[in-house]
């Protein structure tokens, strides 16, 4: 059922793909929509730990992201309810009548929002839960639209619209939070997936590539390009610095054999962390530290270990490294797979 629930999410992100261009081409108005800009601003929530349960409060950074990028990692319906502020149709969100036990997770930046233990049918044609993942996880605000004085729930990190909390739930809190399905990806529970998948980003993946492919557990590498705001990025585009893509390298690892802890700690000792564009000779944006979890808890870890990096000392400056949620991937041209191994030569650095 795990594997399902994994497909789903993979199915997911393919339509994303294309679904966000359409978007994209129906808004006039994203076109003219700016870059995104890192804007320091950091908020407090609670990340899922390895045990499905809340860990300790983290500062975070905010996700803040231009409408050209939301339209490429969101389909339609999410765009238009996580953006927009709209609300999906009674009784045809897909998780209304969802009651498998999991988590269920922002679709926007992979924040835990919901448990399924908290859920209850209401009967009105939405999703209900009693209660939040997190009270930190969620924003609040009030909601004069359509004549009524609504209280709005919002995910606190990226903004996204979620719906309404309402004060006539059961007990024990006697809330009802009313949520569309769009805006909300869905983690069954159950056994970790044997095989996980993180994206990379450490400088030129010609290089970080032949560093993971040798990585004991890791069971295959691909290099491509993420985090960007175009569909199908070239090579040449990326490296143009047009795109806002990442070189990113696609690991597939075994978790009996390795874990995502110690992909992460090789991860931080195979490029310099603390310089967030630029690479030993090679600068750019293309070349930036990131992370891209797929899993809620891939994050937490990964909080985790530059947390405990950073205590530690082990980096003369402040680690600047990126943790965002995945969204669109896109392989890298032939050419650039296993660069090394094809062509001789070794990392420069
Ligand atoms: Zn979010």
């Amino acid at each position: 059922m795990r594997k399902r629930a994994q497909i789903m999410v993979g199915l997911a992100g393919g339509i994303v793909l294309l679904a966000g261009w359409w978007v994209y081409g129906q808004f006039g108005v994203m076109a003219q929509a700016k870059e995104t800009k890192v804007s320091g601003e950091t908020v407090k929530v609670r990340l899922m730990t390895d045990v499905g349960k809340a860990g300790s409060v983290v500062e975070v950074p905010k996700v803040s992201r231009s409408d050209k990028e939301w339209a490429m990692r969101l389909t339609v319906e999410q765009f238009r309810v996580g953006r927009a502020a709209g609300t999906e149709r009674a009784f045809c969100g897909v998780f209304n009548d969802n009651h498998k036990k999991g988590v269920y997770f922002c679709a926007g930046c992979g924040l835990p929002l919901f448990l399924s233990a908290d859920k209850f049918d209401s009967g009105t044609g939405w999703p209900s839960f009693f209660q939040p993942f997190a009270e930190e996880n969620l924003g609040e605000e009030t909601d004069s639209a359509l004549g009524m004085s609504r209280t709005e729930v919002q995910c606190v990190r990226c903004g996204m619209h979620l719906g309404h909390v309402f004060p006539d739930g059961p007990k024990p809190t006697g809330l009802r939070y009313c949520i569309n399905s769009a805006v909300l990806s869905f983690q069954e529970e159950g056994l970790a997936p044997e095989v996980e998948t993180i994206l990379l980003g450490a400088g030129c993946f010609w290089g970080v590539e032949e560093a993971f492919a040798k990585f004991p557990g890791v069971k295959s590498t691909e290099v491509g390009y993420a985090g960007g705001w175009t569909k199908s990025p070239t090579y040449e585009e990326v490296c143009g610095h047009g795109t806002g893509h990442a070189e990113v390298v696609k690991v597939e690892y075994d978790t009996k054999k390795t874990s995502t802890e110690k992909v992460l700690e090789y991860f931080f000792t195979v490029h310099d962390p603390t310089t967030m564009n630029r690479q030993g000779p090679d600068v750019g944006d293309q070349y930036r530290s990131v992370i891209f979890f797929t899993r809620p808890e891939q994050e937490e870890v990964a909080r985790e270990v530059m947390g405990k990096l950073g205590r530690e000392r082990k980096f003369s400056r402040p680690i600047v490294t990126r943790v965002d949620f995945a969204g669109p991937y896109m392989k890298g041209e032939e050419g650039h797979q296993r660069y090394f191994e094809k062509n001789g030569g070794g990392c420069r650095r």
